[in-house]
C-alpha cells in the first residue's frame, strides 16, 4: 500500500519525532507510519482509504477486536452519567471484584491509568513493604518507562539503539541488578550473595516485548520461591498476558501464584487503565491504610471501568481462549510451513492469541538470542506483509495479537499473505 506522508510531516513540527509513543514511527522496519481514521473488528482504516488486518491490537488491548460494540455501549451508558465524579464510584467496586475473582494472585487492587503506573507503584509498594532498596529485573522485560525499571528493557528502547534511556540517574539504575532470562544459576547467585537487600523480583512470566519469550526449567517457580525464602515480593507484570492468554493470565494458565501482579492493556477495553494487585497484607500498606503513597486523580475513571467491566465479562461469559489459540496455530503453521519450503530458518513461539517471528537458527530463550536475529529478513516480511493488508507489528522485537474478531477470512487471508512473504523474500 501507499502510505501518503502529509499528516505525518505536520505532526512532526508540534510532536516529537511525530509520534505519541515511539514504536509507532516506525523507525525500525523503514517508512513512514500510517495514520489511522477508523477501526472496526480485525481492520484498520488508515486515513488514506485502507483497509488493514491488524495484528497490533492496539499493542494488545483488543483481544475483542476494534470497535465492540457491547464495550461501546457501555461506555455510552457511562457518559449519561458523568465523564468523571472524584469521589468512589460503584464501578470502581464492581472492577475490584472482576479482578480478585479472575487473577488467583489478586486479593486486593488498585485501580491508576496506565501498565506504566501498575508496574511503578508495584516496584514502590514492594520497596515500602520490605524496607529495602533493591529489584531484580531481566534483560529484554519491558515493564512501561518507570525510571528505575528502564534498563535493557526490550523493543521501544532497543529498536532505537539506546536501550538505557538518557535522563534517568545512575544512582536510580544501580538499585536495579539486571540479569538475563531463563539464567536460574545467576537468580540464585544473586539472592546468595545479596538476598536480605532484594526488595522485589519483577518479570514478565511471558516476555512479549522483545520478540515471544518462554520460561523454561521452571523459571518462573523459582523466581517465586527464591522471593519467598529471602522475604521479597514476586511480582509478575502480566499487562500484556494478563487476560490475553487466559483469563487469569499466565499465573493461571501455569499455576504458579506470585505476591503482587501489575495489569494494564485488555484490562481497560481500549480506555487507559492499569490495576495493581497482591496479597491483602502486602496491599494494605498503601496509603490511606499504610505508608506507601500511590495516587491517581482519575483512577477508577467511570468511562474506563464500564468499558474496562464489559471487556472482561465479555471474556468471562465467551471464554474464546481455545478458538483464539486454534487462530494462533494456523498462522504459525502456515509460516512454518513456507519457511521449510523455502529454506528459511526461523522460529514461531506462539501461545493462544500471541505470535512472534525470530529469523534465527536456534529457539530463542533470552534478549541475547533474541537481538541475534536477522532484523533485515523481518523488515522484508513487514514490507511485503502490509503491502498485501496485512499490519504484524512494526519491530522485529514485538508480539503481535489476534482478536476473536480475526475468525474466518482475516486468519486465512493473513496465513496466506505471510506465507508468501516468507516465500519471496
Ligand atoms: C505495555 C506494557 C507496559 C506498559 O504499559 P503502558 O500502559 O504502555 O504504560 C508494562 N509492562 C508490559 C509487560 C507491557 O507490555
Amino acid at each position: 500500500m501507499e502510505i501518503s506522508n502529509d499528516l505525518f510531516e505536520q505532526a512532526k513540527k508540534t510532536i516529537p519525532g511525530g509520534v505519541n509513543s515511539p514504536v509507532r514511527a516506525f523507525r525500525s522496519v523503514g517508512g513512514s507510519p500510517f495514520f489511522t481514521k477508523r477501526a472496526d473488528g480485525a481492520y484498520l482504516y488508515t486515513s488514506d482509504d485502507q483497509r488493514l488486518i491488524d495484528y497490533v491490537c492496539t499493542w494488545g488491548p483488543a483481544i475483542l477486536g476494534h470497535n465492540q460494540p457491547v464495550i461501546k455501549e457501555a461506555i455510552s451508558r457511562a457518559l449519561e452519567q458523568g465523564t468523571s465524579f472524584g469521589t468512589p464510584n460503584p464501578y470502581e467496586v464492581e472492577m475490584a471484584e472482576l479482578i480478585c475473582e479472575l487473577v488467583p494472585s489478586v486479593e486486593k487492587v488498585r485501580m491508576c491509568n496506565s501498565g506504566t503506573e501498575a508496574t511503578m507503584s508495584s516496584i514502590r509498594l514492594a520497596r515500602g513493604y520490605t524496607g529495602r532498596d533493591k529489584i531484580i529485573k531481566f534483560a529484554g522485560c519491558y515493564h512501561g518507562h518507570v525510571d528505575s525499571l528502564l534498563v535493557k528493557a526490550g523493543s521501544g528502547a532497543l529498536t532505537l539503539g539506546n536501550p538505557d534511556s538518557a535522563g534517568i540517574p545512575d544512582s536510580f539504575a544501580r538499585e536495579t541488578i539486571v540479569l538475563n532470562y531463563n539464567d536460574s544459576e545467576s537468580l540464585k547467585q544473586t539472592f546468595a550473595n545479596q538476598g536480605d537487600q532484594i526488595a522485589a523480583v519483577i518479570l514478565e512470566p511471558y516476555p512479549a516485548n522483545c520478540g515471544l519469550i518462554f520460561p523454561k526449567n521452571n523459571f518462573l517457580q523459582l523466581a517465586v520461591d527464591l522471593c519467598k525464602e529471602n522475604g521479597s515480593v514476586s511480582i509478575f507484570d502480566e499487562v500484556m498476558t494478563g487476560f490475553r492468554v487466559s483469563l487469569g493470565g499466565v499465573q493461571e494458565h501455569v499455576n504458579i501464584i506470585p505476591d503482587m501482579t501489575a495489569l494494564g492493556k485488555i484490562i481497560g477495553g481500549g480506555l487507559p487503565v492499569g490495576a495493581f494487585g497482591g496479597r491483602k497484607e502486602i496491599m494494605d500498606h498503601l496509603a490511606p491504610l499504610g505508608p506507601v503513597y500511590q495516587a491517581g486523580t482519575l483512577s477508577g475513571n467511570p468511562l474506563a471501568m464500564a468499558a474496562g467491566i464489559a471487556a472482561l465479562k465479555m471474556l468471562q461469559s465467551t471464554n474464546p481462549y481455545k478458538d483464539l489459540n486454534c487462530m494462533g496455530r494456523k498462522i504459525k503453521n502456515s509460516i512454518l510451513q513456507a519457511a521449510a519450503e523455502k529454506g528459511v530458518a526461523l522460529q514461531v513461539p506462539q501461545v493462544g492469541s500471541m505470535f512472534a517471528i525470530f529469523f534465527n537458527e536456534n529457539p530463542v530463550e533470552n534478549f541475547d538470542h533474541a537481538i541475534r536475529s536477522d532484523v533485515d529478513s523481518f523488515k522484508k516480511v513487514f514490507q511485503y506483509s502490509i503491502k498485501n493488508g496485512v499490519y504484524i507489528a512494526p519491530s522485529a522485537f514485538e508480539t503481535c495479537f489476534i482478536s476473536t474478531c480475526h475468525a474466518g477470512d482475516p486468519v486465512d487471508i493473513s496465513s496466506q499473505v505471510l506465507g508468501d512473504a516468507i516465500k519471496n523474500l
